[in-house]
């Protein structure tokens, strides 16, 4: 990938925001695409996996106020929209935006150097030594994870395998074989950045030698061929606290990608999906669960054994209870890790029989004639009468 290739990039529509978005809306738009390109969602999917990495690239560049501006201020300059002289642009002049990048091919995966690349060759305000190496905090990651309803309820330690750049564990992230050290650079000093003169304007490039990083590998680490950063699987374990709603998320600080020159890691957001549990539902703090009754049971009254995610509780039906009503069992729904602690709301709902033998049918028959005189909807059409008039 030449530089060319990069500012040539869309970054915006790489993320599919309009340039003018918001930085939260950006942030949005790449979190939804990190989520669904995934490597551990699309295993062995080698699209998705480019996908994954030039979306990572766009947000690098695009989620950085002072880099997002430099980026636009490039396209401005190098996209064919610019009103800079011309003879300027690559090929045209001395300054080939090619050439300068020309080595660059051999490190396109390490998606982090280019936003300070960049940042260097636009930067002409001065103060700009320095801004290779300066530490950076790793990006923040996001994943997902599937629980059962009951871990929601009472909390879980989930292992989890992620996917991600991390560092290099055989060279430490120094990218240098391990035994041997990169040696500074010395066509700009250690300072990453070079001054050229092109006619009147003056630019603090990255120096060539080094991309930009000041250090010089000479003997590349094998497992991560000098970039310092590797693509690891880890095992982490995520602990869930008791009482997690479906789609919260969960922040491990720390635990994101890695920083470049001794920055901090990012955090790792994991958003936790529960599955549904085929007796229970939940609402809020509170648990539901719906127990049919017969209609005898509302009518004369009964005692119900009702199950809850923890054994069993038993609850006083007193007669003429209607169907629908909701009774509650204190204390039996769900206890967070703050200390609150729901209830267990129980909907009784009158079963009727869709087959019964003669006997019972012949009962409820006697039943309906001696309860004949009764008209549940008299109350009902007093009111329909009242307003017709
Ligand atoms: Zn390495
Ligand atoms: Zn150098």
């Amino acid at each position: 990938m030449s530089a060319r290739d990069w500012i040539e990039k869309d970054f915006y529509r790489e993320l599919g925001v309009t340039s003018d978005a918001s930085a939260d809306e950006i942030k949005k738009a790449y979190r939804k695409l990190a989520r669904e390109l995934h490597p551990d969602a699309n295993p062995g999917d080698a699209k998705a996996e480019a996908r994954f990495k030039a979306v990572s690239e766009a947000y690098g560049v695009l989620s950085d106020t002072a880099k997002r501006k430099q980026y636009d201020e490039a396209r401005r300059l190098f996209s064919g929209g610019g009103g800079f002289p011309g003879g300027f642009g690559a090929g045209g002049g001395g300054f080939d935006v090619g050439d300068l990048f020309g080595r660059q091919g051999a490190q396109a995966g390490g998606m982090g150097g280019l936003g300070d690349l960049l940042g260097g060759l636009f930067n002409r305000r001065g103060g700009t030594a320095g801004s290779a190496t300066r530490p950076r905090r790793g990006e923040d990651v996001e994943t997902d994870v599937r629980i059962d309803f009951t871990e929601a309820v009472k909390g879980a330690t989930v292992p989890m395998r992620l996917s991600s750049p991390a560092t290099c564990g055989t060279c430490a992230g120094s990218g240098a074989r391990p035994g041997t050290s990169p040696r500074t650079c010395t066509n700009c000093g250690g300072a990453g950045l070079v001054t050229r003169s092109q006619g009147a304007f003056a630019f603090s490039e990255p120096c060539a030698d080094c991309r930009g990083t000041g250090r010089i590998v000479d003997d590349p680490c094998p497992e991560c061929d000098g970039d310092g950063v590797s693509t690891k699987t880890r095992t982490l374990t995520i602990r869930i606290p008791p009482g997690v709603d479906d789609g919260q998320r969960i922040r491990l600080a720390g635990q994101g990608e890695p920083g470049r020159n001794n920055g901090p890691a990012g955090d790792l957001f994991v958003r936790v999906h529960v599955n549904p549990h085929p007796i229970f539902g939940r609402s809020g703090n509170d648990l539901t669960v719906t127990v049919p009754v017969t209609f005898p049971e509302l009518a004369l009254g009964t005692t119900l054994t009702v199950p809850t995610l923890e054994g069993k509780v038993t609850l006083k039906v007193p007669a003429g209870t209607a169907s629908g009503r909701v009774l509650r069992a204190k204390g039996k729904g769900i206890a967070r890790r703050d200390g609150q602690v729901g209830d267990l709301l129980i909907t009784l709902n009158v079963a009727v029989p869709n087959n019964m033998d003669a006997a019972a049918r012949e009962a409820l028959e006697n039943y309906a004639s001696v309860t004949a005189k009764h008209d549940p909807r008299a109350e009902l059409n007093a009111l329909l009468e009242k307003r017709s008039v």
